[in-house]
């Protein structure tokens, strides 16, 4: 199960239930081929980040400032 080893993202957002987290998500490190990779990152690229705490779904404050 040590194959992959996973580095961890975090990105300020906004939890439903804590409101602004450290939201974190974690990505397979490009240590091995891309054809193991690569793959695994473009999936994990399209789950979302999660609430630390709860793990809850987390929207990120991606708004253009002043918008
Ligand atoms: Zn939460």
């Amino acid at each position: 199960m040590a194959m992959i080893e996973n580095e961890t993202r975090t990105r300020r957002g906004t939890c439903p239930a804590h409101g602004q987290v450290l939201a974190v998500k974690s990505l397979p490190k490009t240590k091995f081929p891309f054809l193991i990779t690569g793959p695994a990152r473009g999936l994990a690229a399209l789950r979302p980040y999660h609430c630390p705490e709860c793990g809850a779904k987390v929207s990120l404050d991606t708004q253009p400032a002043g918008a």
